[in-house]
């Protein structure tokens, strides 16, 4: 009878533990969505004010330009209130991705085109930083089916990275190469690194390696886990590698081809 009692016993403080992880789970579920909730009510209400304050700052342009010592200011508002809408924009679109409300647009896009545009957008704001940029890109189209607008916004990301994390005067590299099934988009700069065990981390959302010189820089470590979450709606991946510290870092992006099985550079039907 004994033994019987303490296996009642040890029966039902089972369930009680069961029941008390349940409750908990139940508990870190609901402030999971809470959170998301409210990133994604802090990036509208953000956003609401940064439209009428870009229209102001252009409205000023125009109307003083013959001051010369309002246009350092006026530039620099401008600036900020160019980096802010891209953060707010970045909250934005991660708490729409982790709710699933992200509807990719996808059509047959060529990645060396994309890659090509998205290059040449970034040469001002790499000699601003005195970086030299290299491209080297494949002569024939590489088709992916994706959405034009987010696959750009991937590159931006990374080259914006790259931009950031490479003290003045390095290198930035973006090479387009066509993989046996699929699209490598790799870009590589000679910047600050990455050590190997924060390697792993870096796609987390609000992941900073190393806050304190992140802070410095700005940014929230929306970036990447956006750059993650987009190509993997594309049905594709994207990997982090450095030697460490101090030698550069690379993320190559992976994308299957449209017409993986008809050969390098072939273009898909009603494309050209
Ligand atoms: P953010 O740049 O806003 O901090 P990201 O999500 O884009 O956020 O990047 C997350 C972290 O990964 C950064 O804070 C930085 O520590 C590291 N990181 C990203 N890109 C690079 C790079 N090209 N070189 C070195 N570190 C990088």
């Amino acid at each position: 009878p004994f033994t019987w009692i303490a296996f009642v016993v040890d029966l039902s403080d089972y369930k009680r533990m069961e029941d008390s992880l349940r409750r908990r789970a139940a508990e870190l579920a609901e402030a999971d969505r809470r959170k998301d909730e409210f990133l994604a009510m802090l990036a509208h209400e953000l956003r609401n004010p940064l439209a009428p304050i870009r229209n102001a700052v252009h409205i000023l342009h125009r109307l003083v330009p013959l001051l010369p010592e309002s246009q350092r200011p006026l530039e620099m508002i401008e600036r900020q209130t160019q980096h802010l809408a891209r953060l707010v924009d970045d909250l934005l679109d991660v708490s729409r991705v982790t709710r699933g409300k992200i509807n990719l647009h996808k059509l047959p896009v060529d990645v060396v085109a994309l890659a090509a545009r998205v290059v040449e957008n970034h040469r001002p704001s790499a000699s601003a930083h005195q970086h030299t940029v290299t491209s080297t890109l494949p002569p024939r189209p590489l088709y992916v089916e994706g959405d034009e607008v987010r696959l750009t916004q991937v590159l931006d990301n990374l080259l914006n990275n790259a931009n950031k994390y490479t003290p003045e005067g390095g290198h930035i590299w973006l090479t387009v190469e066509n993989g046996k099934h699929e699209a490598l988009v790799s870009v590589r700069d000679s910047g600050i690194g990455i050590a190997e065990e924060d390697l792993p981390g870096v796609f987390d959302l609000f992941s900073q390696v190393d806050p304190g010189i992140d802070r410095a820089r700005g940014g929230l470590g929306i970036g990447l886990s956006l750059v993650k979450r987009l190509v993997e709606m594309h049905g594709g991946y994207v990997e982090a590698r450095s030697e460490g510290h101090g030698k550069g870092s690379e993320f190559i992006v992976h994308l299957p081809l449209l017409c993986a099985t008809t050969g390098p550079g072939s273009v898909p039907e009603g494309t050209q």
